[in-house]
């Protein structure tokens, strides 16, 4: 490896080390760029690398709120405002148990190269919360997303930083915390927040883009080798949140046969197709477990999760693979049963879900590989087109939004695939994107001078 890369990582790996999701994440890109850095030698003088990684800004903060029986609860909150080079700080709010720094930092970092993907005016950022929505509550919710937003606000605005959902975070998280922003500053901001519920400023078609936009992305690698499609193939999908529900729907349409889906204890299996509208009910509107899909399909099988490093749906039979859950979901051992069970192609709708060895595994059994970065970038495009409608009080229609948003994931893929060959790693999408990205942040970090 260049000596300076080697240097930066070390240096990354020393001063995080408690912090094993950053770790990853940074490694993942800095390995896959050694092309740029060594055409690119004035980028070591100018501490490129070790800008981008060091965060603009942390901000971490109480949230005391008081749950149903009375009794105060205090959480630890979260703002990483990594990057402003090419917009207003962008990304998503995290309420999930498992927030902690390393996981914060890794998704704020993936942001910037995915927002610079996006082809939009939109810098890096990701936030969130150690509080656990599940089993809550409607009204200890809203205490607990006031309580959080008393202390965001004064961080946030339209053109300063505007987060928007992630795992934990729907449609009634965002309409709590953007009720509280409202009445905290007596004003009304439409775009300090995205993911809006379509009422009252939030953009058509935004709920299913991350899932649609993960689906045109896949569709065009498909086409781009050997000219394959969903057509007659059979998926199987992690997750039945808001991303694995979008990619389903898209994915039938174009004829694919969704076999599987799983929440976090465990997957059902059904090879007769997976019924939408039933897992719909069971997620979005019941917030259930998705076991309960067997009360109307009694010839699915439902399969628990025992073992995090060997999840059940993927030691499925499949020809595509669809990590739409969490980070690092999808194994070496699982890589190890994709491949043996002749799957053809895995693509992150998930951040980071795939593990380092199990891409590498992945590549070299010639499977086709869509990176989070790139392939998960519809969300948070849609995003930046429902803050371009807030700045001009207008809306467009559903198809507007979708046609752009189609657009978007086909320039995205094109950047990808034109890196790769570019740079001498033709077809490795995963280092295409890392490419494609960080070419833009390195010229808009030169254009700036060293802040
Ligand atoms: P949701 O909260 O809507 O759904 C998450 C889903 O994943 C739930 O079904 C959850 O199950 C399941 N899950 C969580 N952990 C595991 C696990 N270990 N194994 C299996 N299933 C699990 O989140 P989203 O759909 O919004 O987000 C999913 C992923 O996509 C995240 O990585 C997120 O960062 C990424 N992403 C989301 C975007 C968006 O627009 N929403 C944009 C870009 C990326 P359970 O109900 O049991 O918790």
């Amino acid at each position: 490896m260049n000596k300076y890369l080697e240097n930066v990582l070390e240096k990354t790996k020393n001063k995080n080390s408690n912090e094993p999701e950053f770790i990853q994440a940074v490694t993942e890109v800095l390995t896959s760029i050694e092309p740029v850095i060594v055409a690119h030698k004035e980028y070591e003088q100018l501490a490129l690398l070790e800008r981008i990684i060091e965060p603009e800004r942390i901000i971490t903060f109480r949230v005391p709120w008081v749950d149903d029986n009375g009794q105060v609860q205090v959480n630890r909150g979260y703002r990483v405002q990594y990057s402003s080079l090419i917009g207003p700080y962008k990304g998503g709010l995290r309420f999930h148990p498992s927030v902690n720094q390393s996981i914060m930092k890794f998704l704020g970092f993936e942001q910037i190269f995915k927002n610079a993907l996006s082809g939009l005016p939109i810098g890096g950022a990701k936030g969130g919360c150690d509080f656990d929505p599940k089993g809550k509550s409607d009204s200890e919710v809203m205490r607990f997303c006031q309580s959080f937003m008393t202390e965001l606000y004064r961080h946030i605005g339209a053109d300063i930083d505007v987060p928007a959902g992630d795992i934990g975070v729907g449609a009634r998280e965002i309409g709590y915390l953007f009720g509280q922003y409202k009445r905290i500053k007596n004003g009304y901001e439409g775009g300090v927040l995205t993911g809006k519920a379509v009422s009252y400023g939030g953009s058509l078609a935004r709920t299913e883009a991350t899932g649609y936009g993960l689906i045109y992305y896949m569709r065009e690698m498909l086409k781009a080798n050997n000219n394959q499609s969903f057509n007659g193939k059979k998926v199987t999908i992690s997750g039945s949140g808001n991303v694995a529900i979008y990619a389903c729907q898209k994915a039938q349409q174009y004829g694919a046969k969704v076999i599987a889906m799983s929440d976090s204890n465990g997957c059902i299996y059904d090879k007769n197709g997976i019924d939408l509208d039933l897992i719909k009910q069971i997620k979005e509107v019941e917030r259930g477990r998705i076991k309960e899909y067997l009360r109307e399909h009694k010839d699915a099988e439902y399969i628990e999760t025992i073992d995090r490093n060997d999840a059940p749906i993927w030691t499925i039979p499949t020809d595509i693979a669809l990590p739409c859950a969490t980070q690092n979901e999808l194994s070496l051992t699982s890589a190890t049963k994709l491949v043996n069970h002749g799957v053809i192609a895995v693509g992150e709708g998930a951040n980071m879900p795939t593990e380092a060895k199990a891409i590498e595994y992945l590549q070299t059994n010639d499977v086709l590989f869509a990176p989070a970065k790139a392939a998960n970038a519809g969300g948070v495009s849609t995003s930046a087109i429902e803050m371009s409608q807030n700045s001009m009080r207008y809306y467009y229609s559903f198809e507007e939004v979708d046609k752009r948003l189609e657009q978007i994931m086909i320039n995205i893929f094109k950047a990808c695939e034109e890196s790769a060959e570019k740079y001498g790693c033709s077809g490795n999408y995963a280092a295409g994107a890392n490419i494609a990205a960080f070419r833009k942040i390195a010229k808009a970090m030169k254009a700036q001078g060293i802040v």
